[in-house]
C-alpha cells in the first residue's frame, strides 16, 4: 500500500483533499492521470452497461433528494455501521472489522482491551437549506440508488421500457464513515457506479437474473485485466445482508490489506418500489405489480484503486503499471529520438496532433529515452512510439510494448489501426 500510496501521489494519480490546510479524513482529490483513469474506467462501465444493451436507459440524480426519500427507503432507520468503543482509548472501530480490532487490541500491548457493547451510528451526511431559520434539514445521499427508484414512474413513462429493463447511474454519494482508510478504499465522498435492473416478481426467474448479473460484472473485471485468482464471490450470511437485500454476494478483492468489497450485487426484491409506493402497469396484461430489483452497485473509487494496486509491477530494472490499454490514462507516448534535432520534432509533433485526434496521448521530448520509457512505464502508458532518423527516410516508427518491453518497427500510417487493435482486445 506504501508503494501504491507513494506512486499515486508522486506521478498525480490521486492526492490528498486540501492537503495544504492538512487535508480533511476521509476526502481524496484526483490528479490529471487519476481523472482520466477514473474517467476511463465509467466510460467502460457505461459502454458495457448502458451503450450495449437494449434493456438499460442512464439517468442521472440530484445528489440532495426530499428528506422524506430517505425516510422511506429506511436509510435514517437502518442505514448504520455498529461500533465498539475501546475503553482504555475510547477510539471507536466497526464492531464486525476482526482485523482492526485485533491490530488495536495488540497495540495496546501488555493491557487487557475491554470493548463496549456495539452501539449503531448514523452514515448519511446532514446539510441545511434556505438562507432563513429554520432550515431545512436535508441528506447527501448516501447512496445513488435511491435517486433511480424514485424516477422509476418518470423513466417508463417517458421512454419505451419494457420490465425486464434496467436503469443506470453514475454518480456520487457520501458517508460519514466512521473510519475511513486505506488510501481511497472507505472515504467519506465518492463515486457509484450502479445498475437498477427491475424483473417480474418471481422467485426463480429472479434468483436467475442475480446469478447472470454477478457472473457479467465479474467478468468484466477480468475482461479490464485484473488477475482471476485475486477476485472471488463472497455471499451474505443472513446476519451479514444490508436492510433491503434478499440475497446479496459481494465481488471481493485480495487488497494488500485482506479481501475486501469491490462491488456488492444485490436481490433488493421489492423493498425500494414498495417503500416508494410505486408500482408497473404490464402493457401486455394490464397486471399491475410492484417489480423486484436486481442491483450492480460498484465504487469507481474502489475500482481505480485495485486496477491501481492490480496492475503495479516491479522487476529489478523499472516499476510499470500493466493497465488495459482501455483504462491506461495515455493510450501512447510520442517522443522525438532526440529533442535537439527539429526535422526530428517535427515529424513527432505531427505524429501526437494527428493521434490527439483518436486518443488521449502525450507527447514527451525530455531527457534520455530510457527516462522516458521509465516514467511512461511507471504511469501505465501502454505503447511509447518514438521517431528516429530512420523515420525520416521511410515513414515508419518504433512503437516500445509496455510489458514485455520489445520494438516493433510499424508505419505511421499503421498506428492508428495498430492502437485500435489492441483496444479490442
Ligand atoms: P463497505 O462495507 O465495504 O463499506 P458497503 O457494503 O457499505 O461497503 P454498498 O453499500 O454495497 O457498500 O455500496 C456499493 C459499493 O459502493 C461498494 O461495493 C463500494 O465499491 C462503494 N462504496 C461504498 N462505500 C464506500 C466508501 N465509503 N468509499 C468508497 N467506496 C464505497
Amino acid at each position: 500500500m506504501e508503494k501504491i500510496t507513494s506512486l499515486a501521489k508522486r506521478r498525480g494519480f490521486i492526492f490528498q483533499s486540501s492537503e495544504i490546510y492538512g487535508g480533511i479524513q476521509g476526502f481524496w482529490d484526483y490528479g490529471p492521470l487519476g481523472t482520466e483513469l477514473k474517467r476511463n474506467i465509467k466510460a467502460e462501465w457505461w459502454k458495457s452497461m448502458v451503450y450495449g444493451r437494449e434493456d438499460v436507459v442512464g439517468i442521472d440524480a440530484s445528489i440532495i433528494m426530499n428528506p422524506e426519500v430517505w425516510k422511506a427507503s429506511g436509510h435514517l432507520e437502518a442505514f448504520t455501521d455498529p461500533l465498539v468503543e475501546c475503553k482504555i482509548c475510547h477510539q471507536r472501530i466497526r464492531a464486525d472489522n476482526e482485523e482492526e480490532i485485533s491490530g488495536h487490541e495488540k497495540s495496546h500491548k501488555d493491557k487487557k482491551v475491554e470493548w463496549t457493547e456495539a452501539k449503531s451510528f448514523n452514515l448519511m451526511t446532514e446539510v441545511f437549506l434556505g438562507v432563513t431559520e429554520p432550515k431545512l434539514k436535508a441528506y447527501l445521499r448516501g447512496e445513488i440508488t435511491q435517486g433511480v427508484f424514485v424516477n422509476f414512474s418518470n423513466v417508463v413513462s417517458s421512454n419505451r421500457v419494457k420490465i425486464p429493463f434496467g436503469i443506470a447511474q453514475i454518480g456520487k454519494a457520501f458517508r460519514n464513515e466512521i473510519t475511513p482508510g486505506n488510501l481511497t478504499f472507505r472515504s467519506r465522498e465518492f463515486e457509484q457506479m450502479e445498475l437498477e435492473y427491475f424483473v417480474k416478481p418471481e422467485d426463480a426467474e429472479s434468483k436467475k437474473t442475480f446469478e447472470y448479473f454477478k457472473n457479467l460484472r465479474m467478468d468484466w473485471y477480468t475482461g479490464l485485466g485484473i488477475n482471476k485468482d485475486k477476485l472471488r464471490f463472497h455471499d451474505h450470511a443472513d446476519d451479514e445482508r444490508a436492510h433491503y437485500a434478499k440475497y446479496a454476494t459481494d465481488i471481493q478483492y485480495d487488497a494488500p490489506f485482506g479481501w475486501s468489497e469491490f462491488e456488492g450485487i444485490h436481490h433488493r426484491g421489492d423493498w425500494d418500489l414498495g417503500r416508494h409506493k410505486l408500482t408497473y402497469k404490464d402493457p401486455d396484461t394490464n397486471e399491475n405489480f410492484t417489480p423486484w430489483v436486481i442491483e450492480t452497485s460498484g465504487g469507481v473509487d474502489r475500482a481505480a484503486l485495485f486496477f491501481l494496486i492490480d496492475s503495479y509491477k516491479e522487476d529489478e530494472k523499472r516499476i510499470y503499471l500493466a493497465l488495459h490499454p482501455k483504462i491506461a490514462p495515455y493510450k501512447a507516448a510520442i517522443f522525438p529520438l532526440l529533442a535537439n534535432k527539429p526535422d526530428l520534432v517535427e515529424k513527432a509533433r505531427k505524429i501526437y496532433e494527428n493521434l490527439k485526434k483518436s486518443f488521449v496521448v502525450t507527447f514527451d521530448d525530455r531527457g534520455n529515452i530510457g527516462k522516458r520509457y521509465f516514467a511512461q512505464d511507471e504511469i501505465g502508458t501502454p505503447y511509447c512510439i518514438t521517431v528516429d532518423f530512420q523515420s525520416l527516410e521511410d515513414n515508419m516508427v518504433t512503437v516500445r510494448d509496455r510489458d514485455t518491453a520489445t520494438q516493433a518497427r510499424i508505419g505511421i500510417d499503421k498506428l492508428e489501426g495498430y492502437i485500435n487493435s489492441k483496444l479490442e482486445q
